[in-house]
């Protein structure tokens, strides 16, 4: 070989081994098997160019990684209601700057904004995030609202306005899309596009009163999932959704016929519960013994949430949080599908009590387990669960060779004790290691409007 071409070949060498992310072995500690829903003692985990492997690759010098006994290595969390989102002085806008430092620390590796308010400045995000400018979660992209939440929302939208719609989020690559707001005749369009270019639906749907949608009529319409509210006839049309379901009794065995239609269409439900006790003040250790997240918060933006008071809407929540903890429990007992959202935008508008999202799917977590839904079942469903509902379970939800490299390492098993998933060390993302703790630092004092 000549001397300029064995130069080249060494230069080309020194860049992709700065593209790709190490060869790792991950050895000690416990590995949560998402088809046993049990930790099992690691025996080995193999991460190779950003996926993990199978240990029989042809690799010469791999970096090693020991855990002690204490730890205990999750795929990483996919929170599938991951809003980026600050509203303030009546304007909204996504926060790229300390949330997806917040959400990838907590050991949330993916992330679906649930409609995304300024969608291009999020795709400029994703590609940082991924070319490894920024740290950050995955970015699966729902591309905007589809109903009166989007800034642009028209509603008088022409069929062929949503169908083009549609196509061109498709073609920039969103991973699933969102209704919020939108009548029954666009969702049922939305719902047929998205279906033709093999994306899954989700709505934030109501009671059905003045013609928004009850997600009773949406499954019938072919929706994938829905967030907050089963729906149904105990939903009354004759108030919105929120003043309905606080009048719900779960008890009632009307509901069984809801619960049922979603499981016969396998139709995925995502509560988003913690939220609800976290706005209705709910008094429990889930949501206020760990306060310490105000130090994320700009100065300003501090000192603007102590001036918000209380209303009427924080009263109205701590009323719905019991009837949703009992709707989510008969949902489970029957077999129903759960996803896990946070669902925490900030909204300096009003008081939406303590947890920014990123900290706050660990409360999602806690609450799920605390209405009586197993912890090794809460696990499954923000990992392989939610791969699954999203559609992208080839290449996230479990540490299985191939996969996403993604994972999570916490302290302490939390199958006994949920809340130690709080307590994540170390993720690693498309094989990258990230320190938990620096993470955080990063995004102290940054999170909120400056002035
Ligand atoms: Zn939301």
């Amino acid at each position: 070989m000549n001397r300029k071409l064995f130069l080249l070949v060494i230069l080309v060498a020194l860049i992709s081994k700065q593209t790709y992310a190490q060869n790792l072995i991950i050895n000690g500690g416990w590995v949560f098997d998402t088809s046993t829903k049990t930790f099992e003692k690691n025996k080995g985990i193999y991460l190779v160019n950003g996926v993990f492997g199978t240990g029989s690759e042809q690799i010469l010098n791999w970096e090693v990684f020991n855990l002690t006994d204490e730890d205990y290595v999750l795929p990483g969390l996919i929170d599938l209601h991951a809003h980026y989102r600050i509203s303030y002085n009546q304007e909204a806008y996504d926060d790229t700057v300390a949330m997806p430092k917040i959400f990838l620390a907590n050991g949330v590796t993916s992330t679906f904004p649930a409609g995304e308010i300024e969608p291009e400045k999020m795709w400029d995000l994703q590609k940082e995030i991924d070319a490894n400018k920024r740290p950050g979660p995955r970015i699966l992209h729902s591309g905007p609202y589809y109903g009166t939440a989007a800034p642009d929302w028209n509603p008088d939208f022409t069929e062929k306005d949503i169908r083009e719609r549609v196509d061109y989020w498709a073609k920039r690559g969103a991973y699933g899309l969102k209704a919020k707001g939108i009548t029954p005749e666009h969702l049922a369009i939305l719902i047929d596009q998205a279906h033709k270019n093999k994306l899954t639906v989700t709505g934030h749907l109501d009671s059905g009163f003045r013609n928004s949608v009850n997600p009773q009529d949406a499954i019938d319409m072919g929706i994938d999932r829905v967030e907050h509210f089963l729906g149904g006839d105990l939903l009354a049309d004759t108030t919105n959704a929120y003043y309905s379901l606080k009048q719900l009794d779960p008890m009632d065995p009307k509901l069984e016929e809801i619960i049922q239609l979603y499981i016969q269409n396998g139709v995925y439900f995502d509560a988003t519960l913690g939220t609800y006790g976290a706005i209705g003040l709910v008094d429990s250790p889930i949501f206020f013994d760990w306060a310490y997240e105000r130090q994320y918060f700009t100065p300003f933006t501090e000192k603007l949430i102590e001036g918000i008071k209380p209303s009427d809407f924080n009263a109205l929540c701590a009323e719905i949080y019991p009837v949703k903890q009992g709707v989510l429990k008969r949902y489970y007992d029957a077999g129903g599908l759960i996803t896990v959202g946070t669902d925490r935008p900030l909204l300096l508008d009003n008081y939406l009590g303590g947890g920014i999202g990123g900290f706050f799917i660990h409360r999602e977590m806690a609450a799920m387990v605390e209405v009586g839904i197993p912890a090794a079942e809460v696990l499954y469903f923000a990992t392989q669960q939610n791969a699954e509902a999203l559609g992208i379970e080839d290449r996230a939800g479990s540490i299985s060779p191939g996969k996403w490299a993604d994972l999570m390492i916490t302290k302490g098993n939390p199958i006994e004790d949920i809340k130690r998933t709080r307590f994540v060390h170390t993720v690693i993302k498309g094989g990258r290691i990230y320190s938990s703790e620096e993470l955080k630092n990063a995004a102290k004092g940054k999170l909120g409007p400056e002035k």
